[in-house]
């Protein structure tokens, strides 16, 4: 065992810091201006050159395989990755991805959605949640039903990131109403529909700087050849968008966290009052302090569930951990931070109280924490994972 980066990982993670202290970081005052005044917190225009700049250093298509053209670097690197871009909160991704459940397409969905999404001509979306089931997913009603050739979908989602630029969604749909009522699981199907093919897209205003979408399917008919992987046996392929989410969650909250406990320490030693640093109070050191054990424990939480995804072996339960507890830990610390910052901290002038903002959805979306825990307690108390089991 080897609990230290190897060189070309090192090289890897100093290339994107660099790239967020040169390239996003000097972009932070004009995404909180533009946010103050409602308007898009980076544009379209912007975050297309910043994509190539990145390509430039490398990084085009970070977890998409060679053979699509994208560099595949591994889950462990990719959690590094995310956590340096995390560490400023301009909304910036790398170009070249596309979501992981799209690979499982046909030849002609793959020329249709994959290669277009990781090109960058087509934006995706992924929609299971719906108003009467979040965490039970298997409450879901919107319905597909087959007519000839195609199936005519009807139902309501909501909460859809992206939803509201995408060109495209995979929807989850239940297909055989008998045997999902029965397994809860399978009668689900996943399929891919254009916004062309009449699906309604509405603005949900929510505490953070954007807003995720509802989605309409009135009577939307959609071709066979649309359906992503088999039919009924889409829930299988839910579960792996929303588990490759999870620890990505983690590893974004450690990002912020560690950006905002330097923000934290440089202030306490310049804020004097009472004719001393406030640095030098216990009250704040053991904030300090604190944050610093939690950014690390929920790091190498992060870590351990992307390594043994490396390894190619079962990481659920290890994300639920990662998910669990890195959201909770940003919550600690952003608060805190804002804490030290005094009334600074609650003003627009500096990012906390957005980070504090955007903090908050850590622990509800991708399974809320409740959801996590259950998880994570099921699998113990059923037996699938044995105390101490992984290291
Ligand atoms: C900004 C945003 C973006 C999102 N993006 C997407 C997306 O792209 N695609 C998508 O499909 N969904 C998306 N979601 C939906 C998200 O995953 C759900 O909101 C989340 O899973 C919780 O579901 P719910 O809101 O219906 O809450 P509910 O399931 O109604 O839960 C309400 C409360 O009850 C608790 N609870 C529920 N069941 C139990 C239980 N058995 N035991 C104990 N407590 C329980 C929950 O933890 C929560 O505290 C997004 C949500 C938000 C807010």
């Amino acid at each position: 065992m080897h609990l230290r980066l190897t060189d070309e990982q090192k090289m890897v993670q100093e290339t994107i810091r660099k790239f967020v202290e040169k390239e996003l970081i000097p972009l932070e005052n004009e995404v909180l201006r533009n946010e103050r005044e409602g308007k898009p917190s980076l544009s379209k225009e912007k975050l297309k050159e910043l994509q190539l700049k990145a390509k430039k250093a490398g990084f085009w298509g970070i977890n998409t395989p060679a053979e699509y053209g994208g560099a595949d670097i591994g889950q462990m690197m990719l959690a590094i990755v995310q956590i340096e871009v995390s560490k400023t909160f301009v909304p910036f991704q790398f170009g070249g991805i596309a979501d992981n459940i799209l690979y499982y397409g046909n030849e002609e969905q793959k020329k249709q959605y994959l290669i277009p999404t990781i090109n960058g001509d087509k934006k995706s979306c992924f929609a299971m949640t719906e108003p009467g089931a979040g965490s039970d997913t298997r409450g879901i009603t919107t319905t597909a039903v087959k007519d000839g050739n195609e199936w005519v979908i009807n139902g309501e989602k909501t909460f859809i990131t992206g939803g509201n630029e995408a060109d495209f969604v995979m929807v989850m749909a239940v297909t055989d109403k008998e045997k999902h009522q029965r397994t809860g699981t399978d009668g689900v199907t996943c399929f891919i529909v254009d916004r062309e093919m009449g699906w309604k897209s509405e603005y949900i205003h929510t505490m953070g700087e954007w807003g995720p979408a509802g989605l309409v399917f009135d009577n939307v008919r959609v071709p066979e050849e649309n359906i992503l992987g088999e039919v009924d046996g889409g829930y299988q392929l839910g579960l792996e968008w929303i588990g490759f989410a999870r620890w990505v969650v983690g590893a974004t909250a450690v990002g912020a966290a560690e950006r905002l406990l330097q923000m934290a320490i440089d202030y306490s030693k310049e804020r004097e009052t009472f004719g001393r640093p406030i640095a030098d109070r216990q009250a704040i050191q053991w904030q300090i302090a604190d944050s610093a054990v939690e950014i690390e424990a929920a790091k190498w939480l992060v870590l351990n569930a992307t390594f043994t995804l490396d390894q190619g072996e079962d990481n659920r339960h290890l994300a639920s951990m990662a998910k669990l507890y890195g959201a909770n830990m940003g919550n600690n610390v952003v608060d805190r931070v804002l804490q030290i910052h005094g009334g600074m901290g609650y003003t627009r002038e500096l990012p906390i109280e957005r980070w504090y903002r955007e903090a908050r959805l850590w622990r509800i979306y991708d399974g809320t924490d409740e959801i996590q825990r259950l998880i994570i307690s099921r699998n113990l108390l059923k037996g699938h994972v044995k105390v101490g089991q992984f290291i």
